[in-house]
């Protein structure tokens, strides 16, 4: 046996009870805790943010999708998964969201694996923002480009990546909607710089679909840059659409690209019928009641003034999404403890899942909050903060 080969007997797996305990010291470890049916939380830590996932509407669309199709889609979409409801579905989306196509993915992740992957390859150059979700930075990884990273919501160090490339094809990718603290990308500005240097620009809409611009459309629409030729947009429906699957929209000609050339597209089963269907009626339902919008981005800044008479800091919400920024990981894993015990959940992000290190809770607002819940969330933060609660006057 050559020298340093692990002898027989020893636990291969032996390591990942070393990262373990490492991960427990760092009050890194994360538990699953799967929910009960009908419990009384306050939920401020999912993403169903127009409150559609139990909408009668939205589920009917789900039920009548299973009964005519199925539970699956049976194959993949270039076989035999890609059904007329798919077709409706990438209408309805590329209608709403002002582009000439849309293609619809099983997950948004993998919008992001597809879209990203067929844009830029080896020989490109990508400039990323460094508050980018994860599956933009995995995105990058895969497709073998060179990836500059930017500082968070920096146009001119945008400008300067693509100034400074030696590569022919550059690709800018941004959130239009920062999934930890909320804020906006200044789409406008990036588009500017992207298209002055001949690059494409990649808008990733998963929390500003169904929030942010006139009736949802998303913030490309609000911020006039949807349908132009070197914008592409990735959306996700199991945010404000309440349903599950993701979506690339774009020119005709990137959709085109994608089917034939997108791994994420082309090796996954299509879309399951019953997340169509409810992606389809929650897409109605926000057509038909534009104000579904403008109620979240309301409820998302009194959550934040709430944060803020606590004691605590909170980001300032473009959208739906407040940011909490506490001391260290146990500080917040213990903060949303507490809101549990105070019948709230809220989000508690760490590291990894944070670009600055820095350890929050994550509050996510919803249209049609009940109307105590910000009197509980402030009593619980109340309790995280230490102060005393405020005096009633007579
Ligand atoms: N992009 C962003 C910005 C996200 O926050 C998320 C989900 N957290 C995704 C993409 C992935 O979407 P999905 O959950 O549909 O896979």
């Amino acid at each position: 046996m050559a020298t340093g080969t692990p002898s027989a007997g020893v636990d291969p797996l032996a390591w990942l009870d070393e990262q373990a305990v490492a991960r427990r010291a760092a009050g890194l470890r994360r538990r699953l805790r799967p929910r009960t049916a009908g419990d009384a939380l306050l939920d401020l830590a999912g993403n169903d943010y127009l409150g559609l996932t139990r909408h009668p509407a939205v589920v009917r669309g789900a039920v009548d999708a299973a009964r005519e199709w199925g539970a699956g889609a049976t194959g993949s979409r270039l076989v035999t998964g890609s059904t007329t409801l798919h077709a409706d579905l990438e209408a309805a989306l590329a209608a709403q969201l002002n582009t000439e196509a849309a293609l619809v993915f099983s997950s948004g992740y993998l919008a992001n694996l597809g879209a990203v992957t067929v844009l830029a390859g080896r020989g490109d150059l990508i400039v990323s923002d460094a508050y980018n979700h994860a599956s933009i930075i995995d995105a990058c990884r895969l497709s073998g480009a060179r990836v500059a990273v930017v500082p968070h919501r920096d146009v001119a160090a945008v400008s300067a990546a693509l100034a400074q490339r030696a590569e022919a094809r550059a690709l800018v990718i941004t959130d239009a909607v920062f999934s930890v603290d909320g804020d906006l990308a200044p789409l406008g500005a990036l588009h500017e710089t992207s298209r002055r240097h001949g690059a494409v620009l990649l808008i990733d809409e998963a929390h500003s679909l169904g929030v942010v611009g006139p009736a949802g459309r998303g913030a490309a629409v609000a911020a006039g840059v949807a349908g132009e030729p070197d914008i592409v947009l990735t959306a996700t429906l199991s945010k404000s659409l309440g349903s599950q699957g993701g979506a690339l929209l774009a020119s005709r000609r990137v959709v085109e690209h994608a089917v034939d050339a997108g791994r994420p597209f082309i090796f996954d089963t299509g879309l399951a019928p019953p997340c169509a269907g409810a992606a389809l009626a929650a897409l109605r339902l926000l057509v038909e009641d534009p104000r579904l919008a403008t109620d979240v981005v309301r409820a998302a800044h009194a959550l934040a003034a709430t944060v803020r008479a606590a004691g605590l800091r909170a980001s300032e919400p473009d959208a739906a999404v407040v940011g909490v920024p506490l001391a260290s990981p146990e500080v917040a894993v213990a903060a949303a403890e507490t809101c549990a015990e105070h019948g709230v959940r809220v989000g508690c992000f760490r590291p990894p899942s944070v670009p600055d290190g820095i350890s929050r809770l994550r509050l996510t607002a919803h249209a049609g909050l009940p109307s105590d819940a910000l009197r509980r969330l402030g009593a619980a933060l109340r309790e995280v903060s230490g102060q005393p609660p405020p005096v009633r006057l007579a």
